[in-house]
């Protein structure tokens, strides 16, 4: 049954013990992030078997996969004002920006007699969620501090993630700066300041994290190994945790110029070719729904991706020392969007045996 998404469990554990050993001696715990491969039950198990006690997702859809496991859960996504009543259900904190929408978490909380932990997050250039207005933050985090059922766990930033805005230590030393002065005001310890996600790995090996940062919500780095901010892989890592194997449903020796008029794609662009001749094309039977190009890589190198349509996969297999048949399996190794992509797609199998 293809497509099929393959995790390699062992590769998986050994990504996590190296990042949990670098962490920890810089006294960071690490919230492992789930959201890419959908919160799939086993393999947020994986995590946890780890050693790692905070989970995280951006939905709650996902979250509600992880019921059974035994650690905080995280939504790392600002909660929808719609979707209170099960952001109390299913997390036990959550990434805030919002007064009125905290506003909301507290009463619905108190009607439930739970207290849910918020975070407020702080913009620190990225333009995406949080607070760039450092001072309402703080008068928000009073705020928070008063109400009942909502507990102020502490406060976060995220970078990288839209205007791929690099991590510091000056910009690490204002969070800290802003966590400070809440604690003054509050007469306490915040317990938690989360300083970003794997983009910030980089900073943390170079030591330049400060002190007080004492979290870091990493997917990535977790599951592929990667430090995102310099693009490049992390020693005593695996980058091949998630392969995905999708069959072959042509082979046809072609030519490589296409014949007729050429239009344009889907956006708007029109499509160029060379002339090498004819080339041994192979067709997959999986596309741009099951996983994303760009983000993916052939186990087979020497193998040429063409490209792909929602729902073809078509590869120049001329140079492969491999003689591909009908039937046979192509293995992709998966990136971020890829993987998951392939989680989200409900044509992709998923090996269900870890
Ligand atoms: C996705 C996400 C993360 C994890 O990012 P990685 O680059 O996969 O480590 C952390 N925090 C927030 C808010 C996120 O949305």
């Amino acid at each position: 049954m293809y497509p099929k998404v393959k995790i390699d469990a062992k590769k998986l554990k050994n990504n996590i013990n190296t990042l949990k050993t670098l962490c920890k001696e810089r006294n960071i715990e690490i919230t492992g992030v789930t959201k890419v491969f959908s919160g799939d039950n086993n393999i947020a198990k994986i995590l946890v078997d780890g050693g790692l006690n905070k989970l995280a997702d951006s939905r709650i859809e996902n979250l509600k996969n992880l019921k059974d496991l035994k650690s905080e859960k995280w939504l790392i996504r600002p909660p929808m004002k719609t979707e209170i009543d099960e952001l109390i259900e299913y997390a036990d904190a959550s990434l805030n920006s919002e007064l009125e929408t905290i506003e909301e978490i507290d009463k619905k909380a108190r009607k439930e007699d739970k207290v849910h932990k918020i975070i407020l997050m702080a913009d620190l250039g990225d333009i995406r969620e949080g607070y760039v207005d450092y001072e309402e933050l703080i008068e928000v985090a009073i705020k928070v501090e008063e109400m009942k059922n909502v507990h102020l766990y502490g406060i976060g930033v995220n970078l990288t993630c839209f205007s791929f805005i690099q991590y510091s230590s000056e910009k690490l030393e204002k969070l800290v700066n802003i966590a400070e002065k809440i604690e003054k005001r509050i007469n306490r310890k915040l317990e938690i300041i989360s300083g970003g996600n794997s983009a910030a790995i980089d900073l943390m090996l170079r030591n330049e994290i400060p002190n007080r940062i004492n979290n870091l919500r990493l997917g990535e780095s977790i599951l592929f190994g990667k430090e995102r901010s310099k693009y490049k892989y992390l020693e005593n890592t695996n980058k091949d945790v998630f392969i995905l194997e999708a069959e072959i449903i042509e082979i046809k020796n072609k030519p490589s110029m296409p014949w007729g008029e050429i239009g344009v794609d889907s956006y708007g662009n029109k499509p160029e070719f060379s002339d090498i001749g004819i080339r041994k094309k192979a067709i997959c039977a999986l596309g741009k729904q099951d996983f994303d190009v760009e983000t993916s890589r052939l186990i087979d190198e020497d193998i040429k991706i063409l490209g792909a349509s929602s729902d073809h996969f078509i590869l120049d297999i001329t140079d492969s020392n491999k003689k591909y048949e009908l039937g046979d399996i192509i293995e992709i190794e998966l990136g971020y969007f890829s993987t998951m992509r392939a989680f989200t797609s409900k044509y992709v199998k998923k090996h269900n045996q870890l």
